[in-house]
């Protein structure tokens, strides 16, 4: 099941008093697949989502739609529709006549303060997508008609939500890409769920970017280690080559080994594999040393 998928099954579970119902229902119904004369339908691949719709309409209409689920055992759309016969009631229920030129957002059916969230949760149910929050951060609403579109980003930015907006496809797509937004639009249309796991998504992430920051500072800090080690190893090298360790003084001979063998060494790694251990500052002493005598030998 996809993160859009799980979340309108959570959502689909969630009830109201008498006038939320009535706000939702309008919210599937006039954000559905078509809402006029000609059509009052639903078509989803989600059987809670058309269940609800289902439902809805038969409680708050006292309408009969009809079901058609996919064939037995094969995924697909279920579709739920008005016959032509009680599409009327439907529409004037709502304060429509359905031949409107342009569908707006019939206020008069939000009565409570709570209405408002109940209608987006079936606008949400019935038009919208989210994005695995583990890919990215995108909600939308994919919403056939300007007027519809615009009614729906005035009602979302009384929720305190603010919504883009794009067409694709002669459709309008009314968006969001910040996590804040998102998840405050799933807690505020009552997806609690969807809303924490998101919340815990990015709370990974944030953790898994903190462990990079520090992986990435002992990556640079090993880098000054080995900046500061090559003068030292091709000192090291021409001592070798041009003299042998064992012309060196017995202190610095096994320093020069474990230079060349090590040069991802600290200088106090070094000290404390020497024998016996030397200090930092002693080891920088006899690597001032190793450097002076290359230094001849050029
Ligand atoms: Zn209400």
């Amino acid at each position: 099941m996809s993160f859009s998928s799980d979340i309108k099954t959570e959502l689909a579970a969630v009830t109201g008093s008498a006038c939320c119902e009535t706000a939702q229902a309008y919210g599937m119904a006039e954000y559905g697949r078509s809402f006029s004369a000609s059509g009052v339908s639903l078509q989803t691949e989600n059987k809670a989502v058309a269940q609800r719709y289902y439902d809805l309409l038969s409680s708050v209409c006292g309408v009969s739609p009809r079901m058609e689920e996919p064939a037995a055992g094969k995924t697909g759309l279920y579709t739920v529709s008005v016959d032509p016969s009680e599409r009327e009631r439907v529409l004037s229920h709502f304060g429509h006549g359905g031949r409107e030129v342009a569908l707006r957002l019939n206020r008069a059916n939000l009565e409570c303060e709570d209405c408002a969230a109940a209608f987006l949760r079936g606008v949400f149910l019935v038009c919208a997508t989210v994005t695995n929050p583990q890919v990215d951060y995108h909600l939308e609403f994919n919403v056939p008609y300007l007027n519809l579109s615009r009614d729906l980003i005035a009602l979302l930015g009384e929720q305190g939500l603010t919504a883009k907006t794009v067409r694709r496809k002669g459709n309008y797509i009314v968006y969001f890409k910040e996590s804040e937004q998102i998840e405050d639009c799933l807690t505020g249309i009552g997806a609690m769920g969807a809303s924490l796991e998101l919340m815990n998504v990015k709370l990974v992430k944030s953790i898994r970017n903190n462990v990079n920051r520090a992986a990435n500072c002992e990556t640079a800090n090993l880098d000054k280690t080995l900046a500061a080690a090559l003068p030292q190893i091709e000192a090291v090298r021409r001592i070798e080559e041009r003299l042998g360790f064992d012309a060196l003084p017995e202190d610095l001979r096994e320093l020069c080994r474990l230079r060349a063998e090590n040069p991802e060494y600290s200088l106090r790694e070094l000290g404390e594999a020497l024998h016996p251990p030397l200090s930092r500052s002693g080891v920088n002493h006899r690597l001032q040393r190793i450097l002076e005598i290359a230094e001849k030998l050029k």
